[in-house]
């Protein structure tokens, strides 16, 4: 074993990031995944012109840290920004889409927002901030702007990202940056104003917010990392894999192919999903599973689907969000044919259409047959494509989409640190702490590696001068 290796377990965007920067310093990695191919829940189809995705369609570059790694990959990846039809998002209100105003003028003039609301938000720098550290984001929002902003704007941007229910998200956890803003400016408002005329250091001013995708797909991420990380550090097919510590070590068991393999190494780091953690590190005692592994993750399918000669409403937005209030069998639907290049053929489209959710879980066993009338008979009303039929239509389910940063948060974060005190060089990684979203899981990725390689510099520097680290 090199004094400089690690086991990484899951082979998504987390782990195949983590793997890039500590292969590109020198390290040993091994890479465990399950599946036959890499990506996690990032993946490409191509098919009769269409180019889609089954999981995510686009990310925000919302960290530095999805910069610097976009900096470095080398061609033919290549970063491709959603063009400005991605700026205007639509929300659905009775029996039509409205566009979400961008702007003070349209924010009065729209149907979207009762008019008390309008008047009251007026008032929102000087309603007093929070107290309560768990409060739920639909408390939140209620208390300082108002149930119609709640309804039509923040129900269905959580449905957006997380397919979820303001009223079982912890705003601290769920929307950081939101909390942040109550909590030290006293109001969103005046906290977006100050914010916004704060100088920005270098780091800062990478962050553009800008939507992106990769040409030819978001699954020509993970094929660059692939192959900058080296096909030979990936061990595929990995069945009943387990992580024991031993001698100071820890001891990795998988099957391959029926085969049993073992692994001892001193640093492992997990990816996967909070559901997972009880079976690969089956020595945490009962409580320890159950805080981590009762995250909640939302159940979500995502339908594409492809029309040759599109003859349904201008599709000139990102797409359009339903609320929950509206009572739909769709939570929404993106456009990426219209901000994004060659994704169908000329004077087609391919939308996205996203169903289930938190408050709809149960859509995910419907068969393929049903969903799909569903989403015609959606498509047909709301995108008023009349009886045309699509040429193409396919159904991809996720039983763990996205988790849920509710209550039990706190406890898990306390339940992962307390752990990984206990077993140095175990890392509990993955989507069950740090954000949800492509931008947080490069960003956490990238953390992983760059506090493994300080440590092990530092510890390299005190054995060559004596020094204690
Ligand atoms: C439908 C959908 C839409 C989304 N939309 C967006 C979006 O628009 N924008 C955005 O930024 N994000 C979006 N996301 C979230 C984004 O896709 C994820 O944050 C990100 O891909 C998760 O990466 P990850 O590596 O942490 O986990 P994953 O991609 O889940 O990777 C974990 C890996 O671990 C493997 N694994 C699991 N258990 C085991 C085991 N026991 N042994 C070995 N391997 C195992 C899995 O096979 C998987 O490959 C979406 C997610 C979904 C599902």
């Amino acid at each position: 074993m090199s004094e400089k290796s690690a086991v990484i377990i899951g082979a998504g965007i987390t782990g195949l990031t983590a793997a890039y920067y500590l292969r590109k310093a020198g390290w040993t990695i091994t890479i465990l995944e399950r599946d036959s191919q890499a990506g996690g829940s990032i993946r490409t189809f191509r098919e009769n012109g269409f180019i889609f995705e089954s999981g995510p369609n686009t990310g925000v570059v919302s960290q530095p840290e999805v910069v610097e790694l976009f900096e470095r990959l080398p061609e033919p990846f290549r970063f491709e920004p959603a063009n400005e039809e991605a700026k205007r998002r639509l929300i659905w209100k009775k029996c039509r889409w409205h566009a979400l105003p961008g702007g003070l003028k349209d924010g009065v003039s729209t149907p979207l927002f009762q008019w008390k609301d309008k008047f009251r938000i007026l008032l929102e720098p000087f309603r007093k901030k929070g107290t309560d550290p768990n409060e739920t984001l639909d408390k939140l929002v209620r208390r300082r702007l108002g149930d119609s902003f709640l309804d039509y704007a923040v129900d269905p941007f959580i449905l957006g990202i997380y397919a979820g229910d303001p009223s079982r998200l912890v705003t601290r956890y769920a929307m950081p940056k939101l909390y942040r803003l109550e909590q030290e400016y006293g109001s969103f408002i005046k906290g977006s104003i100050k914010k916004a005329k704060e100088p920005r250091t270098e780091e800062q001013k990478k962050v553009t917010k800008q939507l992106f995708s990769i040409e030819g797909g978001l699954e020509n991420l993970t094929n660059a990392l692939v192959r900058e990380i080296g096909e030979d550090s990936f061990v595929f097919n990995c069945e009943k894999l387990s992580v024991y510590p031993k001698d100071g070590l820890f001891s990795i068991s998988y099957v391959q192919d029926g085969i049993s393999h073992e692994l001892r190494e001193d640093v492992v780091i997990t990816t996967t999903g909070a559901h997972e953690v009880p079976s690969i590190l089956p020595f945490l005692n009962s409580e320890e599973k159950a805080t981590i592994s009762d995250l909640l993750y939302a159940r979500v399918v995502q339908v594409a689907v492809g029309f040759k000669n599109w003859r349904g409403i201008p599709l000139r937005a990102f797409g359009g969000l339903v609320p929950s209030k509206e009572n739909r069998k769709i939570l929404g639907v993106l456009f990426p044919s219209a901000f994004l290049n060659n994704r169908a053929p000329e004077g087609g489209a391919i939308l996205s259409v996203f169903l289930g959710g938190v408050r709809n879980p149960g859509i995910v066993d419907l068969d393929d047959a049903t969903i799909k009338d569903m989403v015609m008979e959606e498509l047909r009303c709301m995108m008023l494509i009349c009886n045309q039929e699509p040429d193409l239509i396919k159904v991809f389910r996720h039983t763990h989409a996205i988790p849920q940063y509710g209550v039990s948060t706190g406890k898990r974060l306390d339940t992962i640190a307390r752990i990984e005190s206990q077993f140095p060089g175990l890392i509990i990684g993955g989507n069950l702490r740090d954000g949800i979203g492509m931008a947080d899981r490069i960003k956490q990725g990238t953390q992983i590696a760059k506090q493994l390689i300080e440590k092990s510099e530092l510890q390299l520097a005190g054995r060559i001068t004596g020094a204690p680290v």
